[in-house]
């Protein structure tokens, strides 16, 4: 049991990795038509970029359905990357973007510069120049603001 409840944090812990990774190089790649609802004002309750979201929910659903099947530890490792999903759509789309009905405010140095960071991540329209791509990780914000006006000047150029 210990064994499979560490499968299943390490999973939620890379899955930070994986996460920051994908949102770089693919939803900022050539996934940015998917991701691109996400960098514009929102008009519904959905947008194109929720099917990321499906995407996961399939990857986690698959991984459980092979651990049945006989591979044990990848059940973990499906309720590790469920897990994850669940803190995305609860911090990221929940609290980041205030589709909860209640307001939250920041309770800590860590929330605080999370929330920050994500904010600086939309400071950006479009797919290029954008900084911390993390959603539970953020780099101080001092070096992201420092990217970004880097990155301004750049473009400006
Ligand atoms: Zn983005
Ligand atoms: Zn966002």
């Amino acid at each position: 049991m210990l064994f499979n409840l560490a499968i299943l944090f390490a999973t939620v812990l890379a899955m930070e990795g994986v996460g920051t990774l994908a949102h770089k190089y693919i939803m900022h790649g050539w996934g940015w038509w998917l991701h691109r609802s996400h960098h514009q004002p929102q008009l519904g309750m959905l947008e194109t970029n929720d099917v990321y979201l499906v995407a996961l929910a399939l990857i986690a659903t698959g991984l459980v359905a092979l651990g049945k099947a006989g591979h044990t530890p990848l059940q973990w490792v499906g309720g590790g990357v469920a897990g994850y999903g669940l803190l995305y759509v609860l911090a990221h789309d929940g609290w980041f973007h205030r589709h909860w009905p209640r307001k939250l405010r920041p309770a800590n140095r860590y929330l605080k510069r999370l929330h920050r960071a994500h904010r600086l991540h939309h400071a950006v329209k479009g797919r290029q120049g954008c900084v911390s791509f993390g959603f539970f990780y953020a780099p101080p914000l001092a070096v992201l603001k420092r990217q970004l006006r880097a990155r301004r000047t750049h473009i400006e150029r």
